[in-house]
């Protein structure tokens, strides 16, 4: 599991959108469009998922097999 990102567009800073997804579910998913409330703006930006990535940290690993996870020749 780990947490959507966006990089603000104003400050260029990057924020957790408080979405909690998995890479891959990210990955296959539709595109979508949502909206963040950014703090260091005082201001909701809205995005799409083109434009986020999702944050997996070093914490979240060794849980699964790992079967089916980011093998498979990225290129
Ligand atoms: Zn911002």
């Amino acid at each position: 599991m780990g947490m959507v990102m966006i990089k603000c567009p104003e400050t260029g800073s990057v924020i957790p959108t408080g979405i909690e997804m998995d890479r891959e579910r990210f990955r296959s998913s539709a595109v979508f469009f949502s909206r963040t409330y950014c703090r260091m703006c005082a201001a909701t930006h809205e995005w799409f998922a083109k434009e986020a990535w999702v944050y997996e940290s070093a914490l979240a690993n060794g849980k699964s097999g790992g079967r089916e996870s980011f093998g498979g020749g990225a290129a």
